[in-house]
């Protein structure tokens, strides 16, 4: 199911963790080559992200919040 960013945390990994509006989160690394996130680094990137769109694998597998 798609949600849409609602923030961004950093977790105890100093990982970006995306908050979706429905509850989930989720990681938005930069670790090339699998996941070419060069914008989550930047607090201008991560801005310009709010409110788009990620898949959430936990509302599609029926995790509860
Ligand atoms: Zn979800």
């Amino acid at each position: 199911m798609r949600q849409k960013i609602t923030g961004f945390h950093l977790d105890e990994e100093n990982d970006w963790v995306a908050d979706l509006e429905c509850g989930h989160t989720q990681h938005v690394r930069h670790k090339l080559p699998w996941q070419n996130r060069l914008w989550v680094i930047s607090g201008e990137g991560r801005t310009e992200h709010i409110g788009a769109a990620l898949q959430c694998k936990k509302c599609d597998q029926g995790e509860s919040v």
